[in-house]
Order: C-alpha cells, then sequence, then structure tokens
C-alpha cells in the first residue's frame, strides 16, 4: 500500500514536470512572435518588432560580426531605419538568417515579416511575393584570381567551372549568358568564395555588389568584365501583405527625402 502510494506520488510528481517543461517550450514560441499572426502591419505594432531576413554572410550589406555577435551592413541598417519609421525606435528589430534559397520559403512560412538581403525583384518572384521600390541597383560580374585568363562572360568555356550560389538569379543568368560553362552551386557565399579561394573554379558570380565586399576581403582577387545583367533589389513580403508594404514604401521614401538613406548609403559604399 505505501509502496503503491510512493509509485502514484513519482508518477504525478513526472506528469507535472513534463507538463511544465512542454508549457516553457510553448511559451518560448510564443515569445518569438514570428510565427503568430499575418505578418500584418496590424501584427507587427501589436508585436512592437519587424522581423527581418537578412544575409549573414555578405559583406557590405549583412555580415555577423564574429566578435559582436551583431549583424552589419547596409541592408541591416536600412532595416533598422525603417524600424525607426515604422516603430519608432531603430531597435525594434529582429534579424533572422536567410540564405538566397530559403528567404522565400521562410517569408511565406510566416517566419519573418520581410526579407531585405541583397533580392532582386525579378518577374518570376513576382509571382511569390511583393516587392517595395527599388531600393539599391547592382548588376551580375565576374570574380577570379588576380591574373586568371578569364576576363570576361566570353571567357567561360566548357573547361571553365563557374561557382555561384543556389536560388539566386545568378545562377540562372549565368547559365543563359555562358551555356557552356559547368555550374557549381553553394548553399551561401561564404562556401561559395571558400571555394574558388580553394581552386575549385575559375570564377565566382554574383552581384558586383557582393564581389566587392570578397575582393575587399582578400586582395589576390578582383572583379572583371564589367556587369552584364541589372540587378535592382527590393524588399519584399508575403504576397497581399499590402499595408505593411505601403509602410515600407512610404518610409523608404521619407528616409529618401529627410537624407537618411543617403548616409546609410554613404557608410557602406563611399
Ligand atoms: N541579387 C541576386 C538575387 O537576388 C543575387 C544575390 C543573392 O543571391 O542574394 O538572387
Amino acid at each position: 500500500m505505501f509502496k503503491t502510494k510512493k509509485m502514484f506520488r513519482l508518477v504525478v510528481i513526472a506528469l507535472m514536470a513534463v507538463l511544465f517543461l512542454a508549457a516553457c517550450g510553448s511559451s518560448d514560441e510564443g515569445t518569438s512572435g514570428e510565427s503568430s499572426g499575418d505578418n500584418g502591419l496590424a501584427t507587427i505594432k501589436d508585436r512592437d518588432k519587424i522581423v527581418f531576413g537578412v544575409k549573414y554572410d555578405t559583406k557590405l550589406f549583412g555580415l555577423k560580426n564574429p566578435t559582436s555577435g551583431e549583424v552589419e551592413g547596409f541592408d541591416i541598417d536600412v532595416a533598422k531605419r525603417l524600424a525607426k519609421e515604422i516603430l519608432g525606435d531603430e531597435t525594434k528589430v529582429e534579424f533572422v538568417e536567410v540564405t538566397s534559397k530559403t528567404r522565400i520559403p521562410l517569408l511565406n512560412k510566416g517566419d519573418i515579416d520581410a526579407i531585405i538581403a541583397t533580392m532582386t525583384i525579378t518577374e518570376d518572384r513576382k509571382k511569390e511575393v511583393d516587392f517595395t521600390d527599388v531600393y539599391f541597383e547592382a548588376g551580375q560580374s565576374l570574380l577570379v584570381k588576380k591574373g586568371s585568363p578569364v576576363q570576361s562572360i566570353e571567357d567561360l568555356t566548357k573547361d571553365t567551372t563557374v561557382l555561384a550560389v543556389k536560388g539566386s538569379t545568378s545562377t540562372d543568368n549565368i547559365r543563359a549568358a555562358a551555356p557552356d560553362a559547368p555550374v557549381l552551386e553553394f548553399e551561401n557565399y561564404a562556401e561559395a568564395f571558400t571555394a574558388l579561394k580553394a581552386g575549385k573554379g575559375e570564377a565566382l558570380t554574383t552581384d558586383n555588389s557582393i564581389l566587392l565586399g570578397m575582393a575587399s576581403e582578400d586582395d589576390s582577387f578582383e572583379l572583371v568584365g564589367g556587369t552584364f545583367t541589372d540587378e535592382p533589389y527590393g524588399i519584399a513580403v508575403k504576397k497581399g501583405n499590402t499595408e505593411f508594404l505601403d509602410a515600407l514604401n512610404q518610409s523608404l521614401e521619407t528616409l529618401r527625402s529627410n537624407g537618411e538613406f543617403d548616409k546609410v548609403y554613404d557608410n557602406w559604399f563611399e
């Protein structure tokens, strides 16, 4: 009898512990906020924070500083200014890492409210997401080791491997521009640049703006051949998230007219 009571008590304690842990788990999900609601302006204002999907490995646009743990770059600073316009405080942001491949799925799942991550506005992407007005103009180019025989897309043949990143416009564009050249695709730009340094290909291709960041990291590499596409960047929101899209566009407009946008631009690109 005594034993049974003790057993019963143990089972109750164990059950309570399980329930307690489950409650902690679910409240964690709840407070992260990004999965709840519809990512509309009212939800964002209620939550008092905008969740932006940003790059973590792209120097000049979104790069995680290993010392401070902070993500830094032009996209990050624009996102902070937008939060200031919409929520009155530039610290009311949360940054979630995206890659070229994961950004649209994460947006459409509701994990992030917007993508601000070197993302070109294209007709194909417009079928899946809505874009703000253009906030940056890039163009696709090539990064090669200094002294490389590859000096432009005309030099790309079946014998020259080109490195690119999955889910980027760059992979499609290079296949169209240099159809004979084999293309090796990577998950992100850090991996692609490491592969170029290791000699896994003759050239890395993406936007000149991203390649410039890589060249500034290692001066044995250079951009060649100019640009062969136009890559206008936009901020993406879920399709039909019109109120939030309008708020972002209005805020971009304000930042342009009050000089804040130019200040951010000059800080990264002058
Ligand atoms: N801007 C291009 C794109 O949206 C290349 C940069 C990137 O992969 O984010 O695909």
